[in-house]
């Protein structure tokens, strides 16, 4: 069996990351790193509001104007230069503060997931009044970011250190790959290293994988006719989604073991006597390897082929999104991990206690214990199930980043418990662990020219000397209506 591309970067990088042992930090670092962390708790409400707002307002991807205006502005008023709109989405922006090099850049993000609801209660509590929910955390991801970028341009200032902090506004996350837009409009190229990080329900900073991604919406188009009365004059559009379903099931076994295929059929008809002339079916395709994605992606595409041909309708697909896989930057994570030991993770109160002992009762019975929030988890390499559109940064640009433990231990993304948690204080003290941590390891790219050196050695290597980015998703525009319900665009 192939190895996965998981395992060939971290052999590859083992070599790198052991020559890697850098000195002792510079006094600027310590200090430095002293003076983020306090800059972090000074602004520690204002930034957990922020947060608040965001969870309130569940802005789903690329329609996410309040919530990309409240970062915005934040930055802009700590002087700032802000440009909006940027790679063709309104609600992207990049913010720079300072001049020259090292460039270093922060990530945020802020959209949330439709169709998930969640009251800030121990229990399930949905909100009809809300049409979505930050269930993957992205409003602590947001603030947090900014948090730390603002922690560190008042460092940069208060200590004369040379270089530039921009922060990232990335929309559409979920789903609509707003980072692959900005990677491949070259908004990344003069910058020297990227931190991340992401809410989670632990502490952790190792270096991690995702699976490569890439999905389309397949649109079948036949002819409608009574469904009793002339069916010998229809086609059924929904007969192209369902025999295309049927090949796709019989081709996974024949797909390399770590791949992941799932769909969701988005129109499918609206009368049984009515034959549909319209349905549609929305694929993702996953595997450690982007090569391998694109090659599976286009067996997919021609089973859609084929159901058009067999039920005589119509076929035609949409590229919705694509999405490499995190390259991990072993020299970057080990000073992370640091950074993380050294802030610690999450303590609850008595009430926070109290609220996470009732999520907790809520979760799989071997979810780790609440003590576990406090810890930080050892540092060991680990591949993921899920995507993200940081892995086309990764390839372009060194990346760091970590998780902290936003939700109550135990807690998967994507759920009502982590809604719930992201929306107390519970989510909020995470939110500054990972802010300072960021912070921190921003100080050290700063004042260490080594460790910059050391971390682009290390993506060149592991990208190999033929490496030229070419993205997932073609040159289609980004996917700005793809939130839209279906006969909506
Ligand atoms: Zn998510
Ligand atoms: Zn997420």
């Amino acid at each position: 069996m192939r190895k996965s591309l998981v395992q060939d970067t971290l052999i590859a990088a083992a070599a790198v990351a052991a020559a890697a042992v850098l000195p002792l930090l510079p006094a600027a670092a310590q200090d430095g790193r002293d003076a983020v962390v306090a800059h972090v708790e000074a602004g520690g409400e204002r930034y957990a509001a922020m947060a608040q707002q965001i969870w309130d307002w569940a802005e789903v991807g690329y329609q996410e104007t309040r919530s990309s205006a409240l970062l915005r502005d934040a930055l802009a008023e700590a002087g700032f230069e802000v440009d909006e709109g940027v790679a063709g989405m309104p609600t992207a922006f990049v913010a720079s503060w300072g001049a020259g090099s090292p460039v270093i850049g922060i990530l945020a993000e802020y959209d949330a997931l439709p169709g998930i609801t969640q009251d800030r209660a121990p229990e399930r509590a949905p909100r009809p009044d809300m049409g979505a929910g930050h269930a993957c955390g992205h409003h602590l991801f947001g603030a947090g970011s900014v948090a730390a970028a603002l922690a560190v341009k008042a460092w940069l200032e208060e200590s004369g250190t040379p270089g530039t902090v921009r922060l990232y506004g990335t929309p559409a996350e979920e789903g609509g790959a707003g980072k692959v837009y900005m990677v491949r409009g070259g908004l990344f190229e003069d910058v020297d290293a990227v931190l991340h990080w992401h809410p989670g329900n632990a502490n952790e900073a190792s270096p991690s994988s995702s699976l490569a991604n890439k999905s389309a919406k397949f649109r079948f188009h036949g002819v409608s006719a009574h469904a009793a009365g002339a069916p010998e004059q229809g086609r059924s559009a929904l007969d192209g989604v369902e025999a295309m379903n049927h090949m796709v099931n019989l081709l996974r076994e024949h797909v390399p073991q770590e791949t992941r295929i799932h769909y969701v059929i988005t129109a499918g008809g609206h009368a049984p006597n009515v034959i549909p002339d319209f349905a549609e079916v929305f694929y993702y395709v996953r595997n450690p390897d982007p090569e391998l994605v694109k090659s599976i992606f286009e067996r997919v595409a021609r089973a859609a082929e084929g159901a058009a041909m067999g039920t005589g309708t119509r076929m035609e697909y949409e590229v919705v999104h694509g999405l490499f896989a995190m390259l991990p930057n072993e020299t970057l994570q080990r000073r992370a991990q640091k950074n993380l030991e050294r802030v610690g993770g999450v303590v609850y109160d008595d009430a926070e206690r109290a609220f996470a002992e009732a999520i907790h009762a809520t979760l799989q019975e071997d979810s780790p214990p609440l003590e576990s929030a406090a810890e930080v988890q050892p540092y060991m390499p680990r591949a993921a199930g899920g995507s993200t559109d940081v892995a086309d940064v990764s390839w372009v640009v060194p990346t760091v980043g970590m998780s902290a433990a936003t939700w109550v231990p135990g807690t998967p993304a994507h759920s009502w418990q982590a809604i719930a948690a992201g929306g107390t204080s519970i989510g909020e003290k995470g939110m500054l662990v990972a802010a300072k941590t960021l912070a921190m390891t921003a100080v050290e790219l700063f004042t260490d020219p080594d460790l910059v050196a050391a971390a682009i050695a290390e993506r060149l290597e592991r990208v190999g000397p033929d490496f030229e980015y070419v993205s997932l998703v073609g040159d289609r525009d980004p996917p700005l209506d793809y939130r839209n319900p279906p006969g909506a665009r």
